[in-house]
């Protein structure tokens, strides 16, 4: 991705986590997906990745470009970027669309003008994603919450069929 100067369309910038690489896109992006497939879930160590997709001579790196390792995937060609400093994912190129690159959603700072609304490879979504249950704060651990056990409406349920059966019979 070399460095190059964007149309005069308003931009938006993102970075990695140590800061070496800097970037900036001309907005809106095109569009925002979420990513269950397993490839991205292992890259970003991460229940699913979240991507803003772009066309390529709409992004620009803006500092730290030699801080930008590649790696390529053998079976795909798919070819995903990041910081050999410290580690952030940085830019997924993907085989079926050599005109777009997608950027992980949480490096921007500012929107990106895109809604993720998209699901790519739903079907390999895990069981322990939080889809927003409600929590409860967790006694004696400030700061922590947990999804509260659905032992006791099963205990509440088996009460039910009980007193169902009682009038039944
Ligand atoms: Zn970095």
């Amino acid at each position: 991705m070399k460095s190059r100067k964007l149309s005069s369309d308003p931009v938006v910038t993102g970075q990695c986590l140590c800061g070496a690489v800097q970037f900036e896109m001309e907005y809106p992006a095109f569009w925002a997906w979420h990513d269950h497939s397993r490839a991205s879930r292992l890259a970003h160590g991460a229940v699913y990745a979240t991507y803003v997709g772009t066309w390529r001579k709409r992004f620009s790196i803006t500092a730290g470009e030699r801080e930008i390792n590649r790696f390529e995937e053998k079976e795909t060609g798919e070819v995903r970027s990041f910081c050999r400093r410290c580690g952030t994912p940085l830019i997924y190129e993907r085989t079926r669309s050599r005109h777009m690159i997608n950027i992980p959603r949480a490096l921007f700072q500012s929107r990106t003008g895109r809604q993720p609304i998209y699901h790519i490879a739903i079907e390999e979504m895990q069981d322990w994603v939080y889809a927003g249950e409600p929590l409860v704060p967790l006694k004696g651990y400030p700061g922590v919450f947990y999804k509260r056990s659905k032992k006791r409406s099963r205990v509440q349920e088996a009460r039910r069929s009980e007193s169902i059966r009682w009038r039944c019979s």
